[in-house]
């Protein structure tokens, strides 16, 4: 598979070790959507005015006008590196995706407004949007984030440079996501999973992975692992996805044992510690894996286990013990909302309930309907220790304020 470059992206590389370039390598799990605020800059002008204020702790990798895609942190073009595009106090992007912006986004800056034409800047800002997605493996319409989102008490980027050239941020992700789809040439004849075995199940009109992760009683997040080449945006009629593997048993009487990454398992290191073992020995069992990469949901084989091992195996009490682990975290902190004592449900309505509407970032009415009951479980399956029941009880009421 391959992408459409359909623009340049020029190298305009600030000095290293300035506050604007201040060095680090990040594993790209997001991308934060900015505009300059600043009518009429360019992208040129922007990152020489970097240039020429060092010592200012605030910048962003990617730049977009209408001439240029200009990249002044390396982003696509060499090992990205950190950029400070958010401050680090807000907690939305931790309670998102685990991670601080700066330590784990890609910031790209649209400019607008003066004498830049709206709707090349536009098409250009899509499409690096889609090119960053395609690059580090993320979903448009998951792994984007707003900067107003993140910090909406300062922030009103990028609806707001969005709006002086025509567009809203909803626009916005549903054209990249066309976008992405458009460039990555995915091909109208339908996907078929690959040589594994196992149960299957072949893609009728109205299927949507959620829907047949629930027939089946598995996850999305698993469907995804066993269905790398499936496009998970664009589920294809006649496609057939793989729903579970055959189990296998080698010659040598064991089985293997796979890892998951996650929000909060995002990298090799992180399942090693997890399974007790070494980011050598994962990297020896799965040859080709790129553990700059990696994508949530993706299984990780971590080692294998002895197949006369009684069924209470240690590496399922190991993960059982990890989920709750990670939950606990969640916990420690106090949510930004206070939890309303019991759980949120459908046929709810109220301040509660355009609060979660709000988080899911879903149209806000305050009544928890089918959509929102829908949006809450997908929500929910983003998470391994969550129940997917499209309930906000105590536990995802605290991952999600
Ligand atoms: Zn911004």
């Amino acid at each position: 598979m391959s992408f459409k470059m359909k623009y340049d992206i020029i190298s305009d590389l600030l000095p290293t070790g300035t506050k604007r370039r201040p060095g680090g390598k990040i594993n790209v799990r997001f991308l934060v959507a900015h505009d300059t605020g600043n009518p009429g800059s360019t992208a040129k002008g922007n990152i020489n005015y970097y240039r020429n204020s060092p010592t200012i702790a605030a910048s962003a990798q990617i730049f977009v006008d209408d001439e240029c895609i200009r990249e002044c942190i390396p982003a696509v073009l060499g090992t990205p590196e950190r950029a400070y595009h958010v401050i680090y106090n807000v907690t939305t992007d931790n309670r998102m995706f685990g991670a601080d912006a700066n330590d784990a986004a890609i910031g790209v800056e649209l400019c607008w407004g003066g004498n830049i034409d709206g709707a090349k800047s536009y098409a250009r800002y899509v499409w690096i949007l889609a090119y960053l997605c395609y690059k580090f493996g993320l979903d448009p319409k998951r792994d984007i984030v707003g900067h107003e989102t993140l910090d909406p008490k300062r922030k009103i980027d990028p609806s707001n440079g969005l709006k002086h050239i025509g567009k809203t941020y909803n626009q916005l992700i549903t054209d990249v996501a066309a976008e992405y789809k458009e460039c990555s040439g995915k091909s109208a004849k339908p996907q078929t999973a690959s040589v594994k075995s196992g149960k299957t199940h072949k893609v009728v009109s109205g299927d949507t992975l959620y829907k047949i992760a629930n027939e089946y009683g598995t996850t999305v997040a698993k469907l995804k692992a066993l269905n790398p080449e499936i496009d998970v945006l664009a589920l294809q009629i006649g496609s057939t996805l793989l729903i579970q593997e055959e189990s296998k048993t080698t010659d040598s009487g064991k089985s293997p044992i796979y890892g998951t990454i996650s929000k909060n398992s995002p990298t090799l290191s992180h399942l090693a510690v997890d399974y007790k073992t070494t980011v050598a020995n994962i990297e020896k069992l799965n040859p080709g894996i790129n553990p700059l990469k990696l994508q949530v949901g993706q299984k990780v084989l971590v080692g294998y286990k002895s197949a006369s091992t009684p069924s209470s195996n240690t590496a399922k009490k190991t993960s059982m013990k990890k989920v709750d682990a990670r939950l606990a975290e969640y916990l420690k902190h106090k949510p930004v909302r206070p939890y309303p004592g019991s759980p949120v449900k459908r046929g709810a309505h109220g301040k509660d309930v355009e609060a979660i509407q709000r988080a899911l970032k879903i149209s806000v009415d305050g009544d928890f309907g089918a959509a929102t009951e829908k949006a809450v479980k997908n929500y929910q399956s983003k998470f391994p220790f969550l129940g997917v029941d499209g309930i906000v009880g105590y536990n995802t009421w605290n991952v999600m304020f």
